[in-house]
């Protein structure tokens, strides 16, 4: 059926709205993905540049606290060694030992108190060679040195110079405290050495404890080598329990405290105490046996640039997305309004519509084919007489149907759906609210499938035509029995001379056809004028109806025709007649008025009405009007011979 049955499909395909959906969607995925995978790298980027960041951020806290560690650390190696070189103190304490006065004490604890007030330490003793602590600002109850201490003071004074004891936890104080040995020579002779206590909680560890920023994983630690291990000199935020006892073997090789002990410096990655994976700085405090190790989770790094690079990026890319949103609604907007200003023109020309059609009498409709249901409009509603709401079904319009009329309405429906020709069809309903008989013309176009080509709607307009068809059918009747009186007598209702002249007409051009013969009889009413004047007019009427009657009658074969010809004259004509059958007919007629017996009484040849009739029978050869009149004037001869011959007779025309 389909001319291309491979290119007709794609065409329409093409041109359908569901290429048009799908390129869209390709070009809005296209585009997310390009934004997506420029916002991952653009936001990868930032993530590694963000953590570089965090880690420079890391080196400097790193450094600035090792300074303040180390700044720590030196004053308290410059105030012993304060104490190494005043020589007044010395022979003060020479003294005191050769003589323990009170005044020669007082000098002694005089100058240990000026240094614990202004230097803030947490004690101040002067202890002898052996050990045995002798003085202290304040008086004091004379006790030995603690053994790493002892062991400080003797190597202070084999070395002359000051020796430090690491941050340690003893019964001796409440408080982790970090020692100075200062050691005192009277000339040559060592005279022991002042031991000066910082509480290293309340002046080293805040050197550490402050953080610029507030991060919950990040710490400093002091740690220092002993043999194999690390030792961690400051407390830990991660483990308080373990207090400054905590060490580490040399081996846990990703531990970075380990990893700045075997002297890796700057940033690097490791695994600490915790086995937590972190970011860790190994910085040196100078002058001292120390490194400070700084670190933060790597997963704080992590997620604190993630979420500051999501705030940068996300933050232009919230906005995009609000402009958008506004542009979409303010499209909406324009689209709404746009709608409403439509909405509004189509209901005021369906309003426009409906009033024509009420006046038209028309309403239109469209038939689903597939679903078989018709939706129509409140005119096309009233037509079939139906309650429209939810459409109609095929088959409540069918019954509506003529039973009789159902076949031939359906035929032309499946005609018109199959080819998609228009339809044009006028048929009668019994309309569904009244069961009146009405007419309806109902005209409909189809729509096709552009993929298929098939019909699947048909929309239209149908039209009440009842009255226009009752119109129709009285002009019909009108025209019909105009026509029957204008070839008709009115006094005897049988045909007129119009008639006659007519059927001989077409009589006389089908026997010059057929090259038959034409029988033509002349009858006259014998006396007539005298039964007019006895009886009277009306009574002559009644007798020419009785006559035309007889006549009728007696006229009986397909083609004849019975005629007034005029007055009380009379014509018959016989096609396809030979003289004996018309001579017969002219016979029948004349014994059919003589067996009428209507009274004359004043006729001098019979007693009751008789007819005479003259026949003629010619074969036409010419159709000229001149050979027609010449059968008439053959007929008038014969009935004058009739009439000649004494009336109530038939005479056949005799040429002679
Ligand atoms: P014939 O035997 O020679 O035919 O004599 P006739 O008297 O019949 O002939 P004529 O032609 O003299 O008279 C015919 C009469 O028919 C004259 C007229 O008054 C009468 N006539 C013609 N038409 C009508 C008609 O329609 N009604 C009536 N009542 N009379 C008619
Ligand atoms: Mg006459
Ligand atoms: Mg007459």
């Amino acid at each position: 059926m389909l001319p291309n049955t491979v290119t007709l499909p794609l065409s329409a395909l093409w041109r359908s709205k569901y290429v048009g959906r799908v390129a869209v969607t390709v070009v809005v995925l296209l585009a997310a993905g390009l934004f997506t995978w420029a916002f991952m790298s653009t936001y990868e980027g930032r993530v590694h540049s963000s953590r570089h960041q965090a880690e420079r951020e890391l080196l400097a806290i790193s450094q600035l606290q090792a300074e303040g560690v180390a700044s720590w650390r030196e004053q308290r190696f410059a105030d012993a060694y304060t104490l190494v070189d005043d020589v007044l103190l010395a022979r003060a304490v020479a003294d005191w030992q050769r003589a323990p006065t009170p005044d020669s004490s007082e000098l002694v604890q005089g100058r240990l108190r000026i240094l614990q007030e202004r230097a803030k330490y947490a004690a101040v003793f002067f202890a002898d060679a052996s050990g045995q602590l002798q003085l202290a600002p304040d008086g004091l109850q004379p006790f030995t040195l603690p053994v790493p201490e002892l062991a400080a003071l003797q190597k202070a004074l084999t070395q002359a110079q000051v020796v430090a004891v690491e941050p340690r936890v003893d019964p001796t104080f409440a408080f982790p405290f970090f020692s100075a040995m200062a050691p005192l020579f009277d000339g040559a002779t060592p005279l022991g050495a002042v031991w000066l206590v910082s509480d290293v909680r309340s002046t080293l560890y805040p050197q550490l404890s402050h953080w610029p920023t507030a991060s919950a994983t990040a710490e400093s630690s002091i740690v220092t080598r002993q043999g194999d291990e690390v030792v961690y000199l400051s407390p830990l935020r991660h483990a308080t329990s373990a207090g400054l006892g905590m060490r580490s073997l040399l081996t846990r090789a990703k531990d970075p405290a380990v990893q700045a002990i075997l002297g890796v410096r700057g940033i690097f990655s490791g695994e600490d105490y915790r086995s937590a994976q972190v970011i860790a700085v190994a910085s040196t405090v100078p002058d001292s046996p120390w490194l400070l190790v700084t670190k933060i989770d790597q997963a704080e790094v992590l997620a604190d640039a993630r979420q500051r690079e999501m705030l940068v990026l996300g933050l232009p890319v919230v906005l995009g997305l609000l402009l958008l949103g506004l542009l979409f609604a303010l499209l909406q907007h324009k689209a709404w309004r746009r709608e409403r200003d439509l909405k509004t023109k189509l209901q005021h020309n369906m309003r426009l519509l409906e009033g024509a059609q009420k006046a038209a009498h028309i309403g239109y409709f469209a038939y689903d084919i597939a679903q078989k249901r018709f939706i129509m409009s409140r005119m096309a509603d009233t037509i079939f007489g139906v309650q429209g709401d939810t459409g109609l079904d095929r088959s409540h319009w069918v019954a509506l149907l003529l039973p009789q009329e159902r076949e031939y309405v359906l035929n032309e429906h499946t005609k018109a759906i199959r080819n998609g020709t228009p339809l044009r069809v006028q048929y009668r309903i019994h309309r569904g609210n009244d069961q009146q008989l009405r007419w309806v013309e109902v005209w409909g176009e189809f729509d096709a499938d552009p993929v298929t080509g098939r019909s699947v709607r048909m929309f239209g307009t149908a039209q009440d035509i009842t009255e226009r068809k009752q119109v129709e059918e009285e002009l019909a009747a009108y025209r019909q029995g105009l026509e029957k009186t204008v070839r008709q007598d009115p006094l005897t209702q049988i045909a007129n001379r119009r008639a006659l002249d007519e059927h001989v007409a077409t009589e006389w051009q089908r026997a010059m056809r057929g090259q038959t013969t034409l029988g033509l009889l002349m009858i006259d009413v014998d006396h007539f004028k005298a039964y007019n004047d006895h009886h009277g007019h009306v009574a002559g009427d009644h007798c020419l109806q009785a006559v035309a009657r007889a006549i009728a009658v007696s006229v009986g074969r397909a083609g004849e025709l019975a005629a007034r010809f005029g007055g009380e004259e009379f014509a018959v004509l016989i096609p396809d007649a030979h003289t004996g059958h018309a001579r017969e007919v002219a016979e029948r007629i004349r014994a059919a008025v003589q067996a009428l017996g209507m009274p004359h009484g004043f006729s001098p040849t019979a007693d009751c009405i008789t007819v005479s009739v003259g026949v003629a029978c010619v074969q036409p050869v010419f159709s000229e009007p001149l050979a027609v009149e010449h059968m008439f004037e053959q007929a008038d001869a014969a009935l004058y011979q009739a009439k000649q011959g004494g009336r109530n007779r038939v005479q056949v025309f005799n040429p002679l």
